[in-house]
């Protein structure tokens, strides 16, 4: 045992005292123009309304962004069905492949560009949207350029076909990595695509647009408008839509799922979470506390998949809650474009209001808070990383999506235990499990109601790899080969 497993009372290491110097990122990489329209056909259409877009980490505005009317999505819309019929659903998949590749390859070459604008857009750090969001993103063109000429080969005596227009409608805490798993698998089997950023993060779903000129993609074949729910809702009941794909809240979803309710639209489901990160006695302690971390702090805790309820068996409690509270000391937060910052911004003050709401019935109802001592900026949102011992499964902080930078740690004793605790949840996306034992991963595995289950390690995301939920969590799958199936339809 280390040093430090051997002193269980001892108070978790005071912050160190030097600093490290600021190192931003240049925001000169990027060009934001004043004002944003729609990206319809192919061209810009102005926008008749707008809003302003700011940053979460200054409040600084950034951009006013079109505010898409119905008329607006009717044009979108329009251009899409015009698209697909007029080429691109005919087109051989070795040529919808050839785009494919080159919007990956744009993606890459521009990656510098597209981060810091994330990060400036939406709060995370850049080193987040620099190392993940921007390769994920690239990657995910990648892999569906593969499959866009070998259709059927991966669905054999099932004549693959493309759908039609597909709606579809993103959320903020990922915006170009959701926009690519929403767009590159639709246009890879030959489907047309209007696509709605979140109203907070619209702008690399808008810088995207050039990427989609460059690479000449035929016009019509992505349309974006941005707007707010209203225009959500608008794309989902347009009749000419064949496909709705839809990531964020389950609250939302369950709206969609009962507006679309006898329509005969496709409906792919990606909602919220409440996953169980689940540490046993035997796992390598350490590289537990560094998978943790990363699993509830990665993107301020924005992430639908976070493990934000942490299990820990009994007999490690001590020391492992003692390591944690003290890897916390030394997680830098502050500006999203320095390169050293760990835990961005919060990306809205709305998320800001729920976070604070349900951290406040956390301690109302009886849990014990602890916070590293850190300074947060004056402007812009910002919300320390926090940890919540002393949790009942009951407490609000147990059962609801906080969707920040808040864990809550609960204990169990014998892997039914955990697995019963785990599974106790209206929620079903991801689980983790941290053991020495292949046999325990396995047996948790089969029993854990979660669409991925992580071993030894949390957050990893790969193209080839589906995702999506059990229960309010959602329904369909989105990566791999999984992913291609609600874009298609078969003639059996
Ligand atoms: P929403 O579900 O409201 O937003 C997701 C997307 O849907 C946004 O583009 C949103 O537009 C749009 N939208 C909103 N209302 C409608 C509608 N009636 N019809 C169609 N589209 C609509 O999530 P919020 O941003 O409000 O976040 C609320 C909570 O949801 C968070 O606190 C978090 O707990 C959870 N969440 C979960 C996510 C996940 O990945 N599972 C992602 C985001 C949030 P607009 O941006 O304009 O509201």
């Amino acid at each position: 045992m280390g040093e430090l497993d051997r002193r269980p009372e001892a108070a978790p290491a005071a912050p160190r005292e030097w600093a490290y110097a600021p190192a931003p990122e240049s925001r000169d990489v990027v060009r934001i123009a004043e004002r944003y329209g729609h990206f319809v056909g192919g061209e810009w259409l102005e926008a008749t309304e707008s809003y302003e877009t700011i940053s979460p980490s200054s409040e600084e505005p950034l951009a006013h962004v079109g505010q898409a009317t119905q008329q607006d999505v009717d044009g979108a819309v329009g251009a899409a069905r015009n698209a697909f019929a007029n080429g691109w659903s005919s087109l051989p998949g070795s040529e919808r492949a050839k785009y494919l590749f080159r919007i990956a390859r744009l993606l890459q070459e521009r990656a510098r560009e597209f981060a810091v604008l994330e990060s400036l857009n939406g709060g995370k750090p850049i080193k987040e949207s620099r190392d993940v969001d921007l390769p994920l993103a690239a990657a995910h063109f990648f892999y569906y350029a593969g499959w866009a000429d070998k259709l059927e080969y991966a669905f054999p005596n099932r004549r693959p076909r493309p759908v039609g227009v597909a709606g579809q409608i993103i959320p903020w805490n990922f915006p170009l990595l959701m926009l690519s798993w929403k767009i590159a698998p639709a246009l890879a089997c030959g489907n047309t695509v209007v696509l709605k950023p979140a109203e907070t993060t619209p702008l690399t779903a808008l810088l995207f647009c050039d990427v989609l000129r460059q690479a000449e993609l035929p016009p019509g074949v992505v349309n974006i408008v941005t707007g707010d729910g209203r225009t959500g809702a608008a794309i989902v009941d347009h009749p000419d839509v064949d496909k709705v794909a839809f990531t964020g809240s389950t609250e939302v979803g369950k709206a969609i799922q009962r507006q679309l309710a006898g329509s005969g639209k496709k409906l792919t489901l990606e909602l919220g979470g409440k996953a169980a990160n689940i540490v046993f006695d035997d796992c390598a302690l350490d590289q537990a506390v560094e998978g943790i971390v990363n699993g509830i702090y990665f993107n301020q805790g924005h992430v639908c998949c976070a493990g934000s309820r942490l299990f820990v068996q009994e007999s490690i409690y001590e020391p492992l809650v003692e390591k944690l509270k003290r890897r916390l000391t030394t997680l830098r937060v502050g500006d999203p474009l320095d390169k050293n910052t760990d835990v961005g911004a919060i990306n809205s003050a709305m998320q800001l209001d729920k976070i604070r709401e349900l951290v406040a019935a956390g301690e109302e109802e009886g849990a014990e808070i602890y916070q590293p001592p850190c300074r947060l900026p004056e402007k812009g949102y910002w919300f320390a990383p926090t940890v919540f011992t002393n949790v009942a499964q009951s407490y609000r902080i147990a059962q609801e999506e906080i969707f920040g930078p808040v864990l809550s740690v609960l204990t169990f004793r014998t892997p039914e235990e955990a697995v019963e605790k785990a599974n106790n949840t209206p929620y079903g996306l991801s689980a983790g499990v941290w053991t020495e034992k292949g046999s325990r991963i396995l047996w948790m595995a089969q029993r854990l109601r979660a669409g991925v289950v992580w071993a030894n390690t949390y957050n990893r995301f790969d193209p080839a790899s589906p995702f999506g939920g059990y229960k309010e969590s959602g329904f369909g799958r989105e990566g791999g080969l999984h992913g291609l199936e609600p874009y298609l339809r078969f003639d059996e």
